[in-house]
């Protein structure tokens, strides 16, 4: 079986007459938009309008998405290609572009007072929900004076700000004693990956130079999240949004209410994520309560690890086709015709990804096989994501990009499919390290997302009244996570620093990009847990729910499979099943 995939249906290459050809078609598309965005007038057939918009913009849509993912694909697939690369920056300008002309569109659909309802029952019924959702975002956008002022001045902003942390982090070392008595100087990045190290003194050093590292620029990272923050409380108020938080739910297509019932059912589990850790300090042999740093100290021998790539899709075409067929044949064509690259060789980036051709109704997927089970998962999951666009390619291709909270529902269920088949054979040995993988990560999405939500909660609120010192900032870090951990952690040995060292608290485009996560793995399993209830019969309804995550509500995506996301017993259907794992791996 072939482990590269084939990029021949987006084009053969660079110098191909089609790529070039589709290049010079976009700018003409390009200016197409600009003029007709430019020449929209106060009164009109706005109907015809908005027909000629979706035709346009969805032929733009399609051109950049083929022409970008080609050379992000390229250039992923060998990152010495200097050619993918040039061509990446090239199509994003083009994309700016595009990104004036839409302004322009949305501020005219918002001023005019149009009620996209009219629209059902018409050709453009479908895209209701899209104008509807323009329609919100052109009454935030201020006038064209100050938004020109906010985005030049947000590249010395917000921008230099996060350029400076990435910078601190970046050029950050520690100094660790290794065994000899001596001291060694290193990245704090590897540093922090000693934490999954097997031995508990290497973990316990590694987290002591990390501290100190992190003293050492304290004060900068703090001047720089103070900043960030600062900015984007400013910008919420301009926009007319009540809060930092509601313009990211406005974006996820959220309500609050669904946050707090989620964390709501969140807070009752808690208890069982500390009986898992404590279960875990017991099992590394300590007397007392676990330390953060050893959080993920492996405790269980590695899972199988002797999957062919053969076998492994074997097993995943197999184990899907246990959910519907149409699962099953979907994995097994992405395998057959080339659309996975799983090969492990120089050049190649790493790590693991999905992207969906929306514009040729197929998908790539990037993975570095090595045989283990975690490889195999993750190749599942992956597929999933691929199997969510394919569930949404019959839409206009306006309609296929759905909000981050619903981005890891099918990846997520495609992996406990994958999860729950595999213990169904394991013997004790595997099973043990397939439920430690499994809780130990649910713990980081579940347990520790709550504690960053808390944070940021409280940081957001500290910082408008005022900038939050490098202490301020450690005690609220501490409070959110003693409120998480609980007593499964040892109160005196948390993670203070955090704040300084977790990227998304200094991404100015990235508040509160915690709930995102606990949402996404709750609501799959909490779907994977209906599926279990009704059976076969589920499965076409979660079809076409994944082809409705484009055009409705994150609300109205749940009511497709009967549920409601304000009610407190979906969550707690979810947890459920992970507190099912944890009692299995207590026993164990
Ligand atoms: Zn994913």
């Amino acid at each position: 079986m072939n482990m590269r995939w084939n990029l021949d249906a987006l084009y053969t290459s660079f110098d191909a007459p089609e790529f070039i050809g589709d290049c010079r078609k976009l700018d003409s598309k390009n200016e197409e938009y600009e003029n007709f965005a430019e020449s929209l007038p106060a009164g009109g057939n706005i109907p015809e309008l908005l027909k000629k918009y979706v035709a346009l913009r969805s032929e733009i849509t399609a051109l950049t998405e083929k022409l970008i993912c080609f050379a992000n694909l390229s250039f992923c697939a060998d990152t010495n290609n200097a050619k993918a690369n040039s061509y990446i920056e090239l199509i994003m300008v083009r994309q700016n572009r595009t990104s004036l002309a839409d302004v322009r569109f949305i501020k005219w659909l918002a001023a005019s007072g149009f009620d996209p309802e009219t629209l059902r029952g018409t050709s453009l019924e479908d895209c209701i929900f899209h104008f509807e959702e323009l329609i919100t975002k052109g009454r935030h956008i201020l006038d064209d004076q100050t938004e020109q002022i906010i985005s030049d001045m947000k590249l010395t902003g917000s921008s230099a700000w996060m350029n400076l942390h990435n910078v601190l982090i970046g050029s950050l070392t520690g100094e660790i004693s290794t065994a000899n008595g001596r001291s060694e100087i290193k990245p704090i990045s590897q540093i922090r990956t000693l934490a999954y190290s097997e031995n508990a003194e290497t973990r316990k050093k590694a987290y002591d130079a990390e501290m100190r590292a992190y003293r050492k620029v304290e004060k900068a990272a703090a001047a720089c999240i103070n900043a960030i923050k600062g900015e984007s409380i400013t910008l919420a108020r301009m926009r007319g949004y009540a809060s930092p938080l509601e313009m990211v739910l406005t974006k996820n297509r959220m309500e609050k209410s669904i946050i707090d019932t989620m964390f709501a059912a969140i807070k009752e589990y808690l208890p069982c994520f500390r009986a898992y850790y404590k279960k875990k300090a017991k099992m590394l042999g300590l007397s007392g309560s676990l330390p953060f740093y050893d959080i993920f100290a492996p405790v269980t021998t590695k899972a199988q690890s002797d999957f062919t790539y053969e076998n492994a899709a074997d097993f995943i075409v197999e184990k899907f086709s246990t959910f519907s067929r149409k699962l099953g044949d979907f994995a097994r064509n992405a395998f057959e015709n080339n659309w996975i690259d799983a090969e492990i060789r120089e050049g190649k980036v790493g790590g693991a990804f999905c992207e969906n051709l929306f514009a040729i109704s197929q998908s790539r997927i990037l993975a570095n096989f090595g045989g283990s089970y975690n490889d195999v998962t993750t190749i599942a999951h992956e597929l999933g994501h691929a199997f969510h666009g394919h569930c949404l390619s019959n839409n206009v291709i306006l309609n296929t990009s759905y909000p981050s909270p619903l981005a890891e529902t099918a990846s997520i269920f495609c992996e406990t499919i994958i999860n729950k088949a595999a213990l169904k054979e394991a013997d004790k040995e595997t099973s043990l390290a397939i439920l430690e993988a499994d809780i130990s990560s649910a713990g980081q999405v579940i347990v520790d997302i709550y504690s960053r939500y808390l944070f940021e909660t409280a940081l957001f609120k500290a910082r408008e009244t005022a900038p939050l010192s490098p202490e301020q900032l450690c005690e609220e870090m501490t409070k959110a996570q003693i409120a998480s951990y609980g007593d499964g952690l040892d109160e005196k040995v948390l993670h203070p620093y955090l704040w300084l060292i977790k990227p998304h608290y200094y991404n100015p485009d990235w508040n509160f990009y915690n709930f995102p996560y606990a949402f996404g793995l709750l609501f799959a399993k909490g779907l994977y847990a209906k599926y279990t209830e009704t059976g076969s019969s589920f499965t076409e309804k979660y079809e076409f729910l994944l082809s409705e995550t484009g055009k409705r509500s994150v609300t109205d995506v749940a009511k497709i499979v009967d549920v409601d996301l304000n009610d407190i017993n979906f969550w707690k259907n979810s947890l459920e099943l992970i507190k099912e794992d944890i009692s299995k791996f207590l026993d164990l």
